[in-house]
């Protein structure tokens, strides 16, 4: 637990959160400031700046509420899709360092974009560079 974090304060029921889930491991509220209608938030209880440094129960605790409670969001909201995702690290727009799922509901025609709005400028990559990430990656995953 951090005792500045704004969402450990509310695992904790320091400050209130229009709370729709929760369990052992996570719990889901509403964003404050939705991108959305049904705009969801889920966080592991325990307090985790980044995906990487959770250990493998609260990961799968959070990506597993995430897959339960994304239908659920979009039914109640009479969505037409969800886009699921998390901010990463401040570079990739993380504002609360703590580990959360945003779950988004999406309409027809709402003029919003798809996750790979999120870069303006794609690297053009040649195939060797290609291949040289693949390797890379690969072996970093080993
Ligand atoms: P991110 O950029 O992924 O760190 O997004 C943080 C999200 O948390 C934003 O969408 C905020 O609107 C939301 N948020 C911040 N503080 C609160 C709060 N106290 N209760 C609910 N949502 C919050
Ligand atoms: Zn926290």
């Amino acid at each position: 637990m951090s005792s500045d974090c704004p969402f450990c304060r509310i695992v904790r029921g320091d400050i209130p959160a229009r709370v729709v889930y929760e369990d052992d491991d996570v719990l889901s509220f509403l964003d404050a400031n939705p991108l959305a209608r049904g705009h969801t938030l889920v966080v592991p209880k325990t307090h985790h700046e980044r995906v990487a440094a959770m250990p493998d129960d609260d990961r799968d605790a959070v990506f597993g509420a995430l897959g339960r409670l994304g239908p659920s969001v979009q039914a109640a909201v009479d969505a037409d899709g969800l886009n699921v995702g998390m901010n990463d690290g401040s570079a990739a727009g993380q504002e609360v360092p703590h580990v959360h799922g945003h779950l988004v509901p999406r309409f027809e025609g709402d003029g919003g974009g798809a996750v790979h709005s999120i870069v303006r400028t794609r690297p053009d990559l040649p195939d060797e560079e290609m291949d040289e990430l693949e390797a890379d990656i690969r072996h970093a995953a080993e």
